[in-house]
C-alpha cells in the first residue's frame, strides 16, 4: 500500500474514532463529515467547507476522500480533531448566542464560523464578551400592503424589554412598541425571499404579528437576532426566577420541540428527587439530549400544560409547528 492509500485509510479511520468528535462537522454537527480544515485541524461538512474558503488566512480545506494527504498533515489532524478544538474555540459561547445546526440558513453558518474562528469571540483568553443589551439600527422592513421593503429604524431596549421601529428618522414616536415577553425571532430565507431574512413573530390584542426584515450585511442580521435572544433571555430569567441556574431549561431561550416519533416526549410530574423551589407540580420534556423540567402553581395548569405539549409534539413536524411550538413553550402562555 501507497502513502497515499495508508494515509487516508488513517484519516477514515479518524473519522470514526471514539472521543474525538470527529464523526460530525465541528461546526454545524452534520453527520460523516468528509472536508477538513487541515489548518485548525477539524473535520467539516461540504455547506462549512464553502465558508472556510472564505478566510485562507485562518483555515484552509481539503476532501478528505478527493484531495492528496501527506504524513505531516494526517499527524497533526490526529493531534487535533474536533472536540479539542472546540474546547478551544468554543470555550465560552454565551448562553443566548445561537449555535446553528445542520439544517440552518446559511447566514447562521456563516456568523458563527467566523465569529469562533475569524473574530476568535468565544475563546477563554479572548476579549470580555459584554451582552449585546441596547441596539440601534436600520432594517430593511417589507411594507404591509406590498413587497417593497422600507429603511427603518429599530431600537432594542434590552432592560426594559422593548423593541421599537420607526416609519421617520426624526420627529414622531415609534410606529410599534413590542414586548420583548411576546417575541421570536427565526430566521425564514427562503419565505421572505432574502438570504438575511429574519422573521419576527409578535402578538398584539391577542394577534399573532410578524415583522419581516434583512440587512445587507450577514454580521449585522445575525448581531440583531442574538441581541433579541439575549433580551428574551434577561426577560425570561427575571420572569421565571424560580428556574433554578443549574436547570438552565431556557438556557437557549426556547426549546426545541420535536414530534414523538423522533423521541420526543412529555411525562407528568417530576424525575424523582427533583422538587420544584417553589411550586410543586410540574412536567417533564423529554428530547433526544436532555429533559427539561418546568413546575407550574397548580395542577390544573400542570394538566393544562400537558395536553397542550401532547397536542404539539403529536403533531407531524413543520417549521410553522416549531416556531408555534417555541412561541408558547417559552412564555408561560398558550
Ligand atoms: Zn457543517
Amino acid at each position: 500500500m501507497g502513502d497515499r492509500e495508508r494515509n487516508k485509510k488513517r484519516l477514515l479511520e479518524l473519522l470514526q474514532a471514539s472521543g474525538t468528535g470527529n464523526s460530525h462537522c465541528a461546526d454545524c454537527g452534520a453527520a460523516d463529515p468528509d472536508w477538513a480544515s487541515y489548518k485548525l485541524g477539524i473535520f467539516i461538512c461540504l455547506n462549512c467547507s464553502g465558508v472556510h474558503r472564505n478566510f485562507p488566512d485562518i483555515s484552509r480545506v481539503k476532501s478528505v476522500r478527493l484531495d492528496f494527504w501527506d504524513d505531516s498533515t494526517v499527524e497533526f489532524m490526529t493531534h487535533n480533531g474536533n472536540l479539542r478544538v472546540k474546547a478551544k474555540y468554543e470555550a465560552r459561547v454565551p448562553a443566548f448566542y445561537y449555535i446553528p445546526q445542520a439544517n440552518d440558513c446559511l447566514v447562521l453558518k456563516e456568523q458563527w464560523i467566523r465569529a469562533k474562528y475569524e473574530r476568535q469571540e468565544f475563546m477563554a483568553d479572548g476579549k470580555t464578551i459584554s451582552p449585546p443589551g441596547n441596539r440601534e439600527g436600520f432594517l430593511w422592513k417589507r411594507g404591509r400592503d406590498n413587497a417593497q421593503f422600507l429603511r427603518r429604524k429599530f431600537v432594542l431596549l434590552a432592560r426594559e424589554g422593548l423593541l421599537k421601529y420607526y416609519t421617520k428618522e426624526e420627529g414622531k414616536g415609534p410606529k410599534a412598541v413590542i414586548s420583548i415577553r411576546d417575541l421570536n425571532a427565526t430566521f425564514e430565507t427562503e419565505k421572505i425571499g432574502n438570504p438575511h431574512g429574519l422573521q419576527i413573530t409578535y402578538r398584539r390584542e391577542g394577534h399573532i404579528r410578524n415583522l419581516f426584515v434583512y440587512h445587507e450585511s450577514g454580521k449585522e442580521i445575525v448581531d440583531w437576532f442574538n441581541a433579541l435572544r439575549a433580551a428574551r433571555l434577561q426577560y425570561l430569567k427575571t420572569a421565571f426566577p424560580e428556574l433554578p441556574e443549574s436547570e438552565d431549561a431556557f438556557e437557549q431561550g426556547q426549546v426545541f420541540l420535536g414530534s414523538n416519533e423522533q423521541g420526543y416526549d412529555v411525562y407528568e410530574d417530576l424525575p424523582k428527587g427533583i422538587r420544584g423551589n417553589r411550586w410543586k407540580a410540574g412536567l417533564t420534556i423529554i428530547t433526544p439530549e436532555r429533559r427539561f423540567i418546568f413546575t407550574c402553581p397548580s395542577e390544573k395548569e400542570q394538566r393544562e400544560w400537558l395536553e397542550s405539549f401532547q397536542d404539539v409534539l403529536s403533531r407531524p413536524l413543520t417549521p410553522l409547528n416549531l416556531l408555534a411550538a417555541s412561541t408558547e413553550g417559552s412564555h408561560g402562555r398558550r
